[in-house]
């Protein structure tokens, strides 16, 4: 079954760690990474969910026989040895799996080293990879891995000393499971790594960060007994016991769980080396009842926006874990969301795919998304600074989902996105822009363009600034297209600053724009003709200090039409422009004259105000050195 070519001494494999992973466990083993106990919960994390695997396995595939009340951990010492063992009788791993789950550090993605980082740098990198097996490293000398698995014969031992790689080879492990033997390393002046040989403090690290384990994690621990109670003697004895409550986290009532419990678990079982933003406990009971403990992460997975990022929760039926990511139970635009479900409702024997069909599972996660939606809405309302840190880190997603699905979900989201204010200089959502409108105020005015300082400098934002309206600059290039399925938002409709139709003269100006394009339209057309990319020329109010802008007609605005140009299928989506010329503005009288008396200079004047528009809108120019030579010739006049 396996053709593995030996290499003496029964080695079957002997590799050197990828280069990047070399790297990682050499900045791990001498870190940094202050708190060394973790390596225990992540060593019993592993172990757990290899005991829930096998489990699910017997259940669905009839060859394995697991009884449940025989699956557990055990730990064990030895002080004279220095060795820590921690033995679980799970799924185990082939020669394969050892490779490659043990093999790889940093499973994804390139890691951007430096020299001389600094520890927070270096924290952060090892943090972005999860912490995971490689943190027993940080304790350990050597560690032996022997594991025998469920769809192997044979069994392999993996052995590694650090940074220099691993062997692998042929082992006599009988016992499906894996067993991991840890070479603890000598005790130095700051730091004494003989605790973790201590009977007491492997009790307490157990308490404090694995208690909530559904499997039993057993270890010998010594009783003293009082043999004679006036000469306070004291016989001792040995027995194996359970050290943890067994009680998972999501089942004790939140009253009895402290943010510190809840905290510690979100980050063994989610691998984030972050507190959770928000933690998120309910128990419903009903047609379908279920306990739910849901953890808004405080940052983005570094996989988060890459294809490999799978969204889910993890789905238990009465303790049993059924499945580790169930995507039903999320919307997208929620995806962030890390968590876990338990219902006795559900049934553990159905296939994965008739779940998924459940309506069970549908209610669930109705349920679910309701109930992040208000926690949100609330942490808006109530504690701003925090949700709009939040919303820094995945309002992206929610913008997402106001125009995904051709804006199914837009009513359920509109209230939690926000918009960067102008007059506040913050982010602020819809409902607070419409309560602070102006008397006579129409519409929510927005503007976009790539960062607010280039918004600021807009020349179509004055007009609106001065009559003291507020505008939601747009940076993100989602916030246009969200805002467009929005369509409006109490009854307010939304108007792009840079569309040709402001409307915000009084009836005096706009007659006198309307004669003014009127009395010179041979000029604007003439002008329009020099123009690549322009419906119209005319002449307007809107500007008070520039010249020119663009402006535009219909849905498509200047900034949607850079998304579209960026995209890789050219739909050839275009917005309809239109050059406005500030008819206040001395270039006019200028314009006018040459028109007059000399036509290819007033050409060249053209071409090179339709290019600062262009410049100020933020498109490229595509005839560079022709407009580079016009400005030459006209200056050097
Ligand atoms: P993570 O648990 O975050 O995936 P780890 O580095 O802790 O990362 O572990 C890597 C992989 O090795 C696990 O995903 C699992 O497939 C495998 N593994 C680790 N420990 C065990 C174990 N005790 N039994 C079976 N497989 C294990």
């Amino acid at each position: 079954m396996n053709c593995t070519q030996k290499l003496g001494d029964g080695i079957v494999a002997k590799k050197e760690f990828k280069s990047e992973s070399k790297r990682l466990l050499d900045l791990m083993i001498n870190s940094i990474y202050t708190n060394k106990d973790i390596f225990l919960r992540e060593l019993i994390s592993n172990a757990s969910d290899a005991l829930d695997k096998l489990y699910y396995r017997s259940l669905t595939d009839k060859k394995i026989k697991v009884k449940k009340d025989k699956l557990e951990i055990n730990l064990s010492f030895d002080k004279d040895s220095r060795t820590l063992t921690i033995v679980d009788n799970g799924c185990g791993m082939t020669k394969e799996e050892l490779e490659s789950n043990l093999g790889t550090i940093a499973k994804s993605g390139t890691l951007a080293f430096k020299e001389n980082m600094s520890q927070d740098e270096k924290a952060n990198i090892i943090g972005q990879f999860g912490v995971g097996f490689y943190s027993a490293f940080m304790v350990s000398d050597k560690i032996t891995v022997t594991s025998l698995s469920v769809d192997d014969d044979a069994s392999y031992v993996w052995e590694s000393e650090g940074v220099d790689g691993y062997t692998i080879k042929e082992a006599k492990k009988k016992d499906i499971g894996t067993e991991i033997v840890l070479k603890i390393k000598e005790d130095t002046d700051e730091f004494s790594y003989s605790k973790y040989l201590d009977e007491y403090e492997l009790k307490n690290l157990v308490k404090k960060y694995s208690d909530y384990i559904s499997f039993p994690i057993k270890m010998e621990v010594t009783h003293h007994d009082l043999v004679d109670e006036e000469k306070h003697e004291y016989k001792d004895h040995k027995e194996v016991e359970t050290l943890n409550s067994m009680v998972p986290i999501w089942k004790k009532s939140s009253k009895d769980v402290s943010d510190e419990d809840y905290d510690n678990f979100y980050m063994d079982k989610f691998s984030d080396y972050d507190k959770p933003l928000k933690v998120i406990s309910s128990s419903v009971e009903g047609m379908t009842s279920y306990k739910s403990l849901l953890f808004i992460p405080s940052h983005a997975p570094f996989d988060y926006y890459t294809q490999e990022y799978e969204k889910g929760l993890a789905l238990y039926s009465n303790g049993v874990l059924i499945m580790d990511k169930c995507a039903d139970l999320l919307p997208d635009y929620f995806s962030f969301v890390k968590g876990v479900v338990d219902s006795e409702d559900l049934s553990l024997n159905i296939s994965r795919e008739l779940l998924q069909e459940s309506q069970g599972l549908k209610l669930i996660a109705k349920n679910i998304e309701s109930k992040i939606r208000k926690e949100l809405e609330t942490m808006m309302k109530d504690d701003r600074e925090t949700y709009i840190s939040f919303f820094k880190t995945f309002g992206v997603q929610l913008k997402y989902g106001v125009y995904n699905n051709y804006g199914a979900d837009k009513d359920k989201l509109k209230d939690l996105v926000m918009f960067y204010s102008a007059k506040h200089d913050r982010l602020i959502p819809l409902s607070e822009y419409v309560s602070e409108m102006k008397e006579g105020q129409e519409s929510i005015y927005y503007a976009s363009g790539a960062s607010i300082d280039k918004i600021k400098a807009l020349p179509q934002v004055e007009q609106v600034r001065d009559r003291e309206y507020d505008i939601l600059y747009l940076t993100d290039y989602v916030d246009e297209f969200c805002i467009t399925a929005i369509q409006s938002y109490e009854e307010k409709n939304f108007k792009n600053v840079s569309d040709e139709n402001l409307d915000l003269e009084s009836e005096e100006e706009k007659e006198a724009t309307k004669k003014a394009n009127e009395d010179n339209s041979d000029l604007l057309k003439d002008f329009c003709e020099q123009l690549t990319e322009v419906k119209e020329v005319r002449f307007s109010n809107k500007l008070k200090s520039h010249p020119v802008c663009l402006t535009t007609k219909g849905d498509v605005s200047i900034e949607m039409q850079k998304v579209f140009d960026a995209m890789p299928n050219d739909m050839g989506i275009k917005a309809e422009m239109i050059l406005e010329i500030n008819e206040k503005h001395p270039i006019t009288k200028k314009l006018k004259a040459l028109y007059k008396k000399d036509k290819d200079e007033f050409n060249k004047y053209a071409k090179i105000l339709y290019s600062e528009a262009r410049i100020i809108a933020g498109l490229p120019i595509d005839n560079p050195t022709e407009i580079s030579q016009l400005i030459c010739e006209v200056i050097s006049k």
